[in-house]
């Protein structure tokens, strides 16, 4: 690893915490952030000194190749706290290597495992007040890498920076969502990064999904960029299909994100006796599930949402509504998964990381 890991974290603590001006029954999604984040430059082909300080503006030079190539992967997690105010995470040794294979992927150099979990484990202790008791509360945190080179020739930068930035959530309910099976554009392609957690991913899909929403669908789902025929992933989040009582989902490719829920939800499926088929799955099959009643349900599942139920879809112009039963999977694997992440029921995967000065 490039990394003398030996190195002290350097922490300047903010003076006064902006905890009380914050209104936390109001909050928007990613808007407002604790008092702390961390930060740690590679230059001269090292990880230098890791730092914690006070969240703030940084100074950025136009030339960076960040916002000529799109050099940028992140990570996305959650912290929960339970009702003896002890901190938790839900598998971050999975987001761990996840952002170090993003970053392979879009030529960036790894960053040190250990540092990774100190710098979680610091700053989620300092900003510990920001992590609020009860179900629904949750401190959304965001681990991303980008190129700081100030140069605009198109080849990988020399530097980079890492950083960890932390905001406070409420998860409301969102309401179930009508989404639009795509026929023409693609979030991935074979051999390319769909399933790196790439920045550029994202805003690849922001104008197809603009154009769905003026149709009237919150979400598009992905297929196969060659055919337009396999199920991929529902928005920024993997998807599950029930037929009959079998879960389905797409296998993970080179076009499909290795989503943390996604494996975990396979794994407590499987647990129940649930039938479980990880394998292509095409528009056709759906369609035909749901005109002769076998299609159950429908639900993306990622960390932002945990499980998010989908009520309809929309193929060729037609919507089919997707009605699900009241022993409902999505609603029983989210609250298994709550379960554990808040504390509240055993943990018999070994998911809950428990978070304190010195884990790390
Ligand atoms: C982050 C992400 C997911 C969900 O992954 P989790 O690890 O479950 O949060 C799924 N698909 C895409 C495209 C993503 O970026």
């Amino acid at each position: 690893m490039n990394a003398d890991i030996s190195k002290k974290f350097v922490i300047e603590k903010a003076q006064k915490s902006r905890f009380h001006e914050v209104d936390f029954e109001n909050l928007l999604f990613g808007k407002v952030f604790t008092d702390h984040m961390f930060e740690c430059d590679f230059v001269d082909g090292a990880w230098q000194t890791p730092t914690i300080r006070p969240y703030q503006p940084i100074m950025v030079e136009p030339s960076w190749k960040v916002f000529h190539y799109g050099q940028a992967v992140f990570e996305g997690m959650k912290a929960y706290k339970d009702e003896n105010d002890q901190i938790f995470m839900f598998r971050p040794d999975q987001n761990q290597e996840r952002i170090n294979k993003s970053a392979v992927r879009l030529a960036i150099p790894e960053f040190p495992k250990e540092w990774f979990f100190e710098a979680l484990n610091r700053l989620l202790v300092l900003d510990q007040q920001w992590i609020r008791k009860g179900l629904g509360n949750v401190l959304y945190i965001r681990p991303f890498v980008f190129a700081t080179e100030p140069a605009i020739l198109a080849a990988p930068s020399t530097t980079y920076k890492f950083m960890v930035i932390m905001s406070p959530v409420k998860s409301y309910f969102r309401g179930d969502v009508s989404v639009v099976i795509a026929q023409h554009y693609s979030r991935s392609a074979d051999g390319g990064v769909g399933a790196a957690k790439a920045a550029g991913n994202y805003a690849g899909q922001f104008f197809p999904t603009n154009l769905a929403a003026k149709e009237g669908y919150q979400q598009v789902i992905w297929t196969d960029a060659n055919t337009h025929t396999y199920l991929e992933e529902a928005g920024t989040m993997n998807v599950f299909f029930r037929i009959n009582d079998t879960l389905l989902t797409a296998p993970v490719s080179d076009r499909i994100l290795d989503g943390v829920t996604r494996k975990s939800i396979i794994d407590l499926a499987e647990n129940e006796g649930i039938p479980v088929e990880v394998r292509k799955v095409t528009v056709h099959e759906l369609v035909a599930a749901a005109k002769d009643g076998s299609l159950k349900e429908i639900f993306g599942a990622g960390t932002a949402v945990t499980v998010g139920p989908v009520k309809s879809f929309a193929y060729d112009g037609v919507d089919y509504p997707v009605i699900p039963p009241a022993e409902s999977y999505a609603a029983r694997f989210k609250e298994r998964l709550l379960n554990i992440q808040y504390n509240l029921a055993p943990d018999p995967f070994g998911w809950r990381y428990q978070v304190t000065e010195n884990n790390y």
